[in-house]
């Protein structure tokens, strides 16, 4: 069934491509970004782009109305686990305020219907790996705890009222789609930082630590292509309409490290990747693993690309297609 689709974050890395690949499945969709990090160019032709905030309550309720929006998918977020470490204050006032203004929004506009933009983050350090959805959830992080604190505030609203949500948990992203790709400034993600270095364009990258309990003592993590996460929104806007709601990883269940990554991004680019060994950066848990079996079970979604190779030649490809990214 086709449906009309808020993107809050739609000019964003992951909400762009999914923009593109809701269109394409038929939706009708309207973005909503306020482009402090989003770009114009990054919202598929033909998509209408309102520029403003997810807190700002009488715009999200007009949008809703004059697009006749059934149903929201809310990435428009901060997400970079350093700096939550430093300015927690603004992670929560974007995350959670503004979130839970969007939800008042949406309830003034009759609109009962999200997919949320949640994040392994919520688990913290595991202890058991891969992480299923009913590992308990204890955030060592600012945004991890921000995005778990909006999972709770749906999880109330929904036991209070009609509310039906999906809250996806992401590991990784990594990857683009032919027109659409990573774009952050400053870049901080570990693949863009290393293919800007086989591109000649960053001189070096710093491994942010050897002393982990892994086998070559980097962090590991479970990269997913943006692609297959994004057709995973898809199938939860369908779950949805089918009156389900629930809680699902996202993710390949294979881990990489740091040093697996520099390897596979050597082996796709053919170039020389220097780079020296740094220090840990706060709030980064060593092992981050998905079991993403529910996700398969109950919204009947499986990786297309789940070859790390994959996921960083399409960013080498889309890198190579925009130097310098987005036209601002
Ligand atoms: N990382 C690194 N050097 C960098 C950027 C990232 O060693 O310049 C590491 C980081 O510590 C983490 C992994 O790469 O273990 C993935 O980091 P990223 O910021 O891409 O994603 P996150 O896991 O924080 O969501």
């Amino acid at each position: 069934m086709s449906s009309s689709v808020l993107v809050t974050g739609g000019a964003g890395y992951i909400g762009s491509i999914t923009v593109e690949r809701l269109a394409g499945a038929g939706h009708r969709v309207v973005v909503l970004d306020d482009l402090s990090k989003g770009h114009r160019a990054a919202v598929a032709p033909g998509v209408p782009l309102v520029v403003g905030g997810v807190g700002d309550v009488e715009l999200v309720k007009r949008v809703l109305r004059e697009h006749d929006v059934d149903s929201v998918i809310h990435f428009a977020a901060m997400s970079l686990v350093g700096e939550s470490m430093e300015r927690p204050g603004d992670y929560y006032e974007a995350n959670v305020v503004h979130g839970a203004r969007l939800l008042m929004a949406m309830a003034e506009a009759g609109v009962r219907k999200i997919v949320f933009s949640s994040s392994a983050g919520v688990y913290g350090e595991p202890e058991t790996v891969p992480i299923s959805e009913s590992h308990p959830a204890r955030p060592v992080n600012v945004y991890g705890d921000t995005k778990l604190a909006f999972e709770r505030i749906l999880e109330w609203q929904a036991a209070s009222d009609d509310l039906r949500y999906v809250s996806l948990r992401y590991f990784n992203a990594a990857g683009a789609s032919e027109k659409f790709g990573e774009d952050h400034r400053p870049e901080t993600h570990l693949i863009p930082i290393v293919l800007e270095v086989a591109a000649g364009t960053r001189p070096e990258l710093a491994v942010f630590g050897d002393d982990y309990e892994t086998p070559d003592g980097t962090c590991i993590r479970d990269y997913i292509d943006v692609r297959d996460l994004s057709d995973a929104h898809i199938a939860a806007i369908d779950a949805l309409g089918r009156g389900e709601s629930g809680i699902y990883n996202l993710g390949n269940g294979e881990g990489w490290s740091v040093l697996n990554v520099i390897d596979a991004a050597r082996s796709v680019t053919g170039k020389e990747i220097p780079w020296k060994m740094g220090r840990r950066r706060a709030g980064d848990p060593a092992r981050l693993v998905a079991s993403s079996s529910l996700a398969e079970k109950e919204l009947g979604w499986t990786p297309e690309h789940p070859e790390l190779e994959d996921m960083i030649g399409a960013a080498w490809d889309w890198m190579g297609r925009h130097p310098g990214g987005y036209p601002e």
